[in-house]
This record gives C-alpha cells, sequence and structure tokens, in this order.
C-alpha cells in the first residue's frame, strides 16, 4: 500500500540572529578594551614568572624617526605599557635628518643587545629612508610587529608558524576567538589588502579554516557589497570612513572594524571625532557582534604588541631561539648566500624566498593602487 503523497511543511521562519555570548560582549558590541585588559593581565602575569624563574624580563625596543606628533604619542603609549606589565624598555629617539645608515646601525645595535627581544620601528619614516631596508634589517627572532618576509612568508605557508603575527590583524581574530564567534568552515571577508591588515588578516583567516575572499580598491563597489552580504565575518581595513553599509551585512554576522577615519564634528571640542570603515549604527542593527570604533581594534594592537614581545623574551630566556643571520643587514652579493642557519633548515629558506616573491609581487601588483 501506498502512502498519500503529503505536501512538505512550510519551511520554518529562520530564527532570528543571537548575538554570541560572551564576558567580552555588550549586547552585540565587542569590548576590545576589555579583551585587551585581559591580554596584558595574562602578558604580566608570564612577564612575572619569566622573572621569578630566571631573574630576567622581556625588552622591546622603539625606534622612532623625526618628530611627527602621532608617532611621538603612539611610541609613548608602547612604552608606557611595557611599563604596566614589567616588560624592559628600551628606544632610539632619531632626528628627521638621520641617514639611512645611522638608523640601520641603531637596528643593528638593538639586534646584538641580548636584554633586547624585540624592536619595533615606528611607521612613517622620513621619505628619504627606504623603509624596507630597515624593517628587512630587523633580525627575524626580534620582529615583533610580524613584518618580516620570513614572518609573512610563514605565515602563508600550511604546516609552517611564524614566530610573530602583525598585532592588528591577529587582535583581530583574538577579538572574535574571545567571543567565542566561529571561524573554521565560515566565510570571511577581508575588505582591504595592505601589507599590514588586510592581507596578513586574509592569511589568519585562511590558517584558521575560514573560506576567505579579498576585496580591495579595484573591487567595484556593489561587487564589494554583494560579496560582504555572503559573509560571516567582515574584517574592515579600508580606511575609509563608513565605506561598509548595513545593507553589506548578513543578519548575525560578525563586524570586526579595523578603520580610524577622522570626521568633522563640530559638537566636539576638537572639530572631529573617529569613526569605523563600517558604519556603526546602520551595521549593529543588523550583525551578531560588532566592534566600536574607538573601542574596538584599537586597544588590541598595542596589547597583542606586548604579548608578542612576552612571548619572544620567553623564547630568548629560556633558550629556544637565538638571533640567526635571518634579517641581520647584509650587504652585496652576501645578502644572496644563505646563513649557516638557513643552510641548516632549509624550510625557512624556502618560507623567505615565498615571503620575498609574495612581496614582490604585491608591490608590483599595488604599484600605483592601493
Ligand atoms: P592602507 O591605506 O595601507 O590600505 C587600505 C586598503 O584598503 C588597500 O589595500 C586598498 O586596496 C583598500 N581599499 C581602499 N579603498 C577601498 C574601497 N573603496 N573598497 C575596498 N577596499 C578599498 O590602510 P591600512 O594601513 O591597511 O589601514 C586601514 C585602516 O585601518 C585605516 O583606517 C587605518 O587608520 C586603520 N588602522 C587601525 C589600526 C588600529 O590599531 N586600530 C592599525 C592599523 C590601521
Amino acid at each position: 500500500m501506498s502512502t498519500p503523497a503529503t505536501s512538505a511543511a512550510p519551511a520554518a521562519p529562520a530564527a532570528a540572529p543571537k548575538a554570541p555570548s560572551s564576558p567580552f560582549m555588550n549586547g552585540n558590541v565587542i569590548d576590545g578594551k576589555a579583551v585587551a585588559a585581559k591580554i596584558r593581565e595574562e602578558t604580566a602575569a608570564k612577564v612575572a614568572e619569566l622573572k621569578a624563574k630566571f631573574g630576567k624580563v622581556p625588552g622591546l625596543a622603539v625606534v622612532i624617526v623625526g618628530e611627527r606628533k602621532d608617532s611621538q604619542t603612539y611610541v609613548r603609549m608602547k612604552k608606557k605599557a611595557c611599563e604596566e606589565v614589567g616588560i624592559a624598555s628600551f628606544g632610539a629617539d632619531l632626528p628627521d635628518t638621520a641617514t639611512q645608515d645611522e638608523v640601520l646601525a641603531v637596528v643593528a645595535g638593538f639586534n646584538a643587545n641580548p636584554d633586547v627581544h624585540g624592536i619595533l620601528v615606528q611607521l612613517p619614516l622620513p621619505k628619504h629612508i627606504d623603509e624596507q631596508a630597515v624593517l628587512g634589517a630587523i633580525s627575524v627572532e626580534k620582529d615583533v610587529d610580524g613584518f618580516q618576509p620570513l614572518n609573512i612568508g610563514r605565515l602563508a605557508m600550511k604546516g609552517r608558524e611564524p614566530l610573530f603575527t602583525p598585532c592588528t590583524p591577529l587582535g583581530c581574530m583574538v577579538l572574535l576567538e574571545r567571543c567565542g564567534i566561529p571561524i573554521k568552515g565560515k566565510r570571511a571577508v577581508v575588505v582591504g589588502r595592505s601589507n599590514i591588515v588586510g592581507m596578513p588578516a586574509a592569511l589568519l583567516l585562511n590558517k584558521r579554516d575560514a573560506t576567505v575572499t579579498v576585496v580591495h580598491s579595484a573591487t567595484p563597489k556593489a561587487e564589494a557589497e554583494a560579496i560582504c552580504l555572503q559573509a560571516d565575518i567582515i574584517i574592515a581595513a579600508a580606511g575609509q570612513a563608513q565605506l561598509v553599509r548595513g545593507s553589506w551585512v548578513k543578519p548575525g554576522a560578525a563586524v570586526i572594524d579595523v578603520g580610524t577615519n577622522p570626521i568633522d564634528d563640530k559638537t566636539k571640542a576638537s572639530g572631529y571625532r573617529l569613526v569605523g570603515d563600517a558604519h556603526f549604527e546602520e551595521c549593529k542593527a543588523v550583525a551578531g557582534a560588532i566592534t566600536p570604533v574607538p573601542g574596538g581594534v584599537g586597544p588590541m594592537t598595542i596589547a597583542i604588541l606586548i604579548r608578542n614581545t612576552a612571548d619572544s623574551g620567553e623564547r630568548f630566556i629560556t633558550g629556544a631561539v637565538k638571533v640567526s643571520g635571518a634579517g641581520r643587514q647584509r650587504k652585496g652579493l652576501a645578502k644572496l648566500i644563505p646563513t649557516r642557519e638557513q643552510l641548516a633548515s632549509p624550510l625557512p629558506l624556502l618560507a623567505a624566498a615565498v615571503g620575498v616573491a609574495a612581496g614582490a609581487v604585491l608591490q608590483r601588483a599595488t604599484a600605483g593602487r592601493r
């Protein structure tokens, strides 16, 4: 006997998107300050443990060239953050007129200093100094900013891990993790492809098994909107005020807003206020989770910098790493000859080659358009 055909039950209406519950969220708003405070607390505990066990603390050297007020402020904040968690802070303050060789000599000094475990060169550098040459001179084992091609190469490779990951994109990932937002198997869109935020953010999401799309300045706006609308996670890092509108966001998606853009605001004493690359109010009405600007990604950048420094200090102090030749300034033909360390372990050399090649391709592909 055949059973009578029944018409399929109407599909239940999709459940309203629920914000993930996390002590670091107020409703659907991610509290970046609270996550950053937790990272600092964990870092302070690690530093105290190293001091108690080995009588040594991690050290961070910050190199600044010139008198830009914003750079001076960032450097002061970084030094203060180090002091608060017990990291020793070193610094070199060079005038605008410093030559490239003088800057390279300072970096070489910190490379050789056993009390320094992280070196950071505050960007931008004055125009007469070759930024890539200076960043490339930082020992890869002390590259706390994670901008060395070797570290980026390792980030790009399956089965390899960088010693350091760039602080802002890693900060975005930590926000997602600490707020319980799933990444594996999810669709992620990164808006922007800069070397310091967009590109490493895409690599990190890929490493964590998200399906990643990058949209950039050459992507037609309507296409960027349609692609973002499919995303479970959007990382907005375009440097374009309020580019990502509510209509770009899938209900329940997470929006991590890296942008910090000043816009006119006559109600403020300063005459301006900071907004992100996402339109906060519109996106908040649709998103399952969203970072505010300020108070979202911003506080994470310095928190991750000090965490990277503490991790580096731990590797040096426990003897897990030594300074190798990679990243040291080598001149002329010597640059082409692999170091003893690179020959002993050819994979990092391959990673370096991939990183350098990727960097060259990126530079060529993005020359004249960002
Ligand atoms: P960048 O200018 O180097 O790169 C911007 C990227 O966005 C480029 O790759 C470009 O292709 C892309 N882009 C530009 N217009 C676009 C558009 N209309 N649609 C899609 N993509 C577009 O900037 P960056 O250094 O990557 O920084 C991005 C933003 O993040 C800026 O607002 C910056 O101030 C901010 N930022 C914040 C922190 C922090 O700690 N909060 C750290 C770094 C950068």
